[in-house]
Parts: C-alpha cells; structure tokens; sequence
C-alpha cells in the first residue's frame, strides 16, 4: 500500500482537532508529521471544554447518526484507545415535542429506528411513570441512551498519538509563547510553517482564522450560558432532558447542569462569552419549574 506522506497542521485542539490528529496518526496509509496548533492549551474557552458533554443519537439524518454512533463506539473504548478513563454514564436523552412538532419527531424517529438508534416513543403518562416528569402541553417524547464524555485533553491526545505526534503536540506547545505572530503571517500566506496541508479545526472562530487566509467562512461565536443547580430531593436517575424551546436540564455529580437557546433577537454572533445569568430567570426556571413535581422542584 503506497504511503501518503504529507505535513499537516490542523488548526485548533479541540474536540474535533485532536480527533483529526489521533485518527489521522492512526492511519496506516498516512506516513507524514502533524502539528496541532492550539492557542489556549488551558481550552479554557473551547467550546468542547464548556459543553454539556452529551451524546445523543436522535438526528433527523443519517450522516449525523453515523458520526455519533462512531463517536459512542470510540470513546467505549478510551481507555484502551486513549489510556484515559473518561467516566462515560447513560442516563439517556429524552426529546420532548408539543403536538406542533409531533410529526416531525416521529418522522426523524423513523430515520432513526432505520439507522438501528435504541430509540423509543413515549407519551406523557409513560414519560411520568419512568420519569419525574409532569408535562402539560407536551404529548410525545423520544428516548435514547447517551454518553456523558470529558474533554479529550492534552493528555488523552498526548496518549492518543504516537510518540511522533505527541513529540509534535508538545513542540507545538513549547513554541506558544512566540507563536502567535508567526503563526498570523504564515496563515496570511495560506500556509503555516513547514505544512504542506491545514486543517481548519478553530471551532467557532473558525471564520476569523479563515480570514488570515482570504477565507470567508460564514462561521462565527454564538454564546451559550449554562447553569448550575441543586434539587432539594433529587428524583433518581435522569435522562438529559430538552423540550421543544431548546431548554435541556441533566444531571451533573450530585447537582444537575441546564441551559437554553437564547431568543432569536438575543442571540448576536461574537457577543462576550460570559453567563447570562437572566436567561435562567426568563427561560430555563419558567420552563423546568413545571415540569417539576411540587415536592421536586429544584432549589436555587
Ligand atoms: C454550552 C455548550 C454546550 C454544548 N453541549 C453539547 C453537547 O451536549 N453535546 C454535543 O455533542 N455538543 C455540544 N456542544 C457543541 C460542542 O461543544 C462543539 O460542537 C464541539 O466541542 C466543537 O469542537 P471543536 O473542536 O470544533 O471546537 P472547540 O472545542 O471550540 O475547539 C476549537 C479550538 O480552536 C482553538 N483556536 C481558535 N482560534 C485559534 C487560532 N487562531 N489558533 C490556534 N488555535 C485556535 C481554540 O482555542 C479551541 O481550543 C455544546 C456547545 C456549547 C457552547
């Protein structure tokens, strides 16, 4: 089998960077080096660092099933693959839809059953009893199981790699302190040094690194606030939650983690990354606080 022996420099370290990288490495056909160029390896603003670390399998296509479903079966396998333990729990997700959106939940149901997804419809009384849910408007629900993950950090992609890779992630680290500039004039040039390849894997800055390039990317920051909280009597195993909103609640350690998509005329892209904090006050409470048995409200 002929080798393909090229430089790569993907740009970025999260999620998606450092699986390139590790799937990349793993390739028996690939006989290059790779450099994974990452600003900020605290990944203190990664998107993949501050998620609500879920995996569902409840898409409405089948590319987006294959994708997690590859991604459910490789991390099953991370400590072997990573010789990292991430922890991965499955309390399940459950979908919720109002009668507006039932047609559309059981037409992506059906992708989904087609796509082999454990996944189950459940109406209100059947999502109460297994549940603590009360729903009022809500009439059908789709469960499936889904993995809790932790961020692949340096470590895990240092493990990951070869001790080429990691001895490439590592240099790459080494030269952060006067990377930046350099690393700004070899993009504008549309080539990082020494890379024969780039891989754009910036997240939601993609758009502004593309820029570098002469690369308008229509990719840009959205900010997501998630939120704390405790509940008073926690009602056993929970499933992440989301309804039709896009609210979604599950539990976290012995407290719970939810959160919101922000209205449309509150949502502008590149706003500062901070909490908003009203958000819980006129969305996410409003929303679960209902939804809640009296004696299980969450406490905040
Ligand atoms: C609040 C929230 C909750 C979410 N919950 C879920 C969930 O439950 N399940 C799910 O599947 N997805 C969830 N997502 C989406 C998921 O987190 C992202 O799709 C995924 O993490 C994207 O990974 P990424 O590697 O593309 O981006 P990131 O993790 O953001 O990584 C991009 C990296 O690029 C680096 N970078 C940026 N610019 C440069 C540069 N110029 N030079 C070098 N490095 C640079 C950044 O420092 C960063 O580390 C959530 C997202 C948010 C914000």
């Amino acid at each position: 089998m002929s080798k393909i022996s090229s430089r790569v420099a993907i740009v970025g370290g999260g999620a998606v960077g450092s699986s390139i990288a590790y799937h990349l490495q793993s390739d028996p056909s690939f006989a290059g080096t790779i450099s994974v160029i990452e600003r900020d390896p605290t990944y203190a603003r990664a998107s993949s660092a501050l998620s609500a670390s879920s995996i569902r399998q409840q898409f409405s296509t089948p590319l987006n099933i294959h994708l997690s479903r590859y991604g459910i079966g490789f991390l099953r396998c991370a400590s072997e693959l990573l010789g990292v333990e991430l922890g991965l729990k499955e309390p399940g997700y459950v979908f919720l839809a109002s009668s507006a959106g039932e047609a559309v939940l059981l037409a992506n149901h059906a992708i989904q059953k087609g796509e082999g997804c454990a996944v189950e419809l459940l109406d209100p009384a059947a999502l109460r009893q297994r549940f603590f849910l009360d729903l009022h408007r809500r009439s059908r629900t789709c469960l499936s199981r889904y993995r809790q993950r932790r961020l692949v950090r340096r470590t895990g992609i240092d493990a990951g790699l070869s001790p080429q890779g990691a001895r490439a992630w590592r240099a790459v680290h080494r030269r952060r302190g006067r990377g930046a500039g350099a690393q700004r004039r070899h993009l504008a040039l549309g080539r990082p040094p020494g890379a024969g390849t780039i891989v754009l894997a910036a997240g939601p800055w993609s758009g502004d690194v593309a820029a570098l390039a002469g690369i308008a990317l229509p990719v840009e920051p959205r900010r997501r606030s998630v939120f704390v909280f405790d509940v008073r009597e926690p009602p056993g195993p929970t499933p992440l939650v989301i309804d039709p909103t896009g609210t979604w609640f599950r539990p976290e350690g012995r407290f719970y983690i939810g959160g919101t998509t922000p209205a449309d005329g509150n949502d502008p892209p590149g706003a500062p990354l901070e909490v908003q904090h009203q958000e819980w006050d006129d969305m996410v409470w409003p929303t679960l606080a209902p939804a809640c048995r009296p004696s299980r409200r969450p406490r905040w």
